[in-house]
């Protein structure tokens, strides 16, 4: 367990887990954990203990009222006395226990919108370790774009960023929210960007929001039936930038 390629894995680990490995000390990890009982057994504990924190952090919305009833379970503060006895002290911890308990469950409880989230990142990962990033690879769009042709029920846009350093590298036919999808594949630096494009009829427009998900980020939006996503272990901030350029550019 403490062998120097243990502890060297387990700083990975914690890289991986926020989103900042590359694709170098990705492979490392990969390789040391498919050897490695003790590293594997930390790694999945950790993803498992990283997802939950995210979906609490990021989708916790109180219900209105919550504040209220919460208060109102608590047993009513005394006047201040110069000692609170025991009985009392053990009440409030009970009390506070069960409270903890049933928002724990509240928090762990995922929405639609995280099973997509969870969804996203599934083929995100399933695309980088299958070895099946591309089924067309090419870095023009002008090859890329007509594969799709006769393959799906939408024609998505494929923008050219590689002047702003986001290569093309191909795309691929997925799957997202049980519909067949496209996915573009760009590079930045050695990070792999899924981009995603499904058919999301009746669907209202949604603005661009972040929905990370066991330290990958997910950027997912809404427009005119169409469902995109982009997703990547990219820190949010990079990936917020190359959101915005595809969608200036797949405009033009
Ligand atoms: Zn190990």
């Amino acid at each position: 367990m403490d062998r120097p390629d243990c502890v060297r894995t387990r700083a990975l680990i914690d890289a991986a887990i926020d989103g900042e490995l590359d694709a170098a000390n990705a492979l490392t990890l990969e390789s040391h954990l498919a050897g490695c009982d003790d590293c594997r057994v930390l790694h999945a504990g950790r993803l498992a203990v990283a997802s939950r924190i995210k979906v609490g952090a990021q989708r916790f919305v109180a219900p209105p009222g919550l504040r209220g009833r919460m208060l109102a379970a608590l047993p009513q503060r005394a006047a201040p006395a110069r000692r609170r006895s025991w009985p009392a002290i053990g009440a409030w911890s009970a009390s506070a226990m069960a409270l903890a308990a049933s928002l724990a469950l509240f928090v762990a409880t995922p929405g639609p919108q995280d099973q997509l989230a969870h969804d996203l990142v599934e083929a995100h990962l399933r695309s980088l370790m299958a070895e099946h990033l591309t089924d067309v690879p090419s870095s023009d769009r002008h090859t890329v774009k007509p594969w799709f042709n006769g393959r799906l029920e939408l024609s998505p846009p494929v923008p050219d960023l590689a002047t702003d350093g986001f290569p093309l590298i191909g795309g691929r036919l997925d799957h997202v929210d049980e519909r067949n999808a496209a996915a573009l594949v760009y590079r930045r630096h050695q990070h792999i960007i899924n981009l995603f494009v499904w058919p999301s009829p009746g669907a209202a427009d949604r603005s661009v929001h972040s929905a990370g998900h066991n330290g990958y980020t997910v950027l997912e939006w809404t427009k005119a039936g169409i469902g995109y996503a982009a997703v990547s272990d990219l820190n949010a901030d990079e990936l917020g930038a190359f959101q915005r350029l595809w969608v200036t550019r797949a405009g033009e």
